[in-house]
């Protein structure tokens, strides 16, 4: 394993970086991650940052439907962070389109759009379920990345992370 790839590992498991997008929710669990980025559950003990840049963001994490209007935005976000990235789906709506499954501008979950690496279910969803899937993720993660090969390349870790973390119960 190469010096720069051990030092982007580490960076990305001991202080990932979050983007938070809207792709369609009421605001419920939107509220729900801005409280859990305040003191009182303090996301920021994980070493975890929002950014307001996808540039900088490992973490993409989503709320609401995917609606026809945020579709293209939300695939050029996640398309505008570097590799390794990660996906989490905050809600019901987010996980499967929820309440707004079926109205006529709303697409489905966020993985009608991109890939989704953790689901969160709840409506809303409470911080402490956030704060305990992010966790999860870095765990994964890291166990991944010990556990790696080589040769292991970065695709194959976040396929193998994903495989692990799918369906997580809020
Ligand atoms: S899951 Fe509930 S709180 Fe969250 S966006 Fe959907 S309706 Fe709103």
């Amino acid at each position: 394993m190469s010096l720069l790839k051990k030092a982007i590992d580490w960076g990305t498991r001991k202080s990932p970086w979050i983007i938070h997008f809207n792709a369609g929710s009421c605001n419920g669990c939107d509220i729900e991650i801005v409280d859990a980025l305040t003191p009182r559950f303090d996301l920021e003990r994980l070493g975890i940052l929002q950014r307001g840049t996808p540039r900088h963001a490992d973490i993409l994490v989503c709320t609401g439907a995917v609606t026809l209007q945020t579709k293209d935005r939300l695939k050029q976000i996640y398309d505008q962070m570097p590799e390794p990235k990660f996906v989490i789906a905050t809600g019901t709506c987010a996980c499967s389109g929820g309440v707004f499954n079926g109205c006529y501008c709303v697409m489905g979950g966020i993985d009608s759009v991109i890939p989704v690496d953790v689901y969160i279910p709840g409506c809303a969803v409470r911080p402490e379920a956030i704060i305990s899937a992010v966790a999860k993720l870095l765990g994964a993660l890291e166990a991944q990345q010990k556990g790696g090969g080589k040769d292991a390349d970065r695709r194959s870790d976040h396929s193998q992370v994903s495989r692990e973390i799918q369906y997580f119960e809020g």
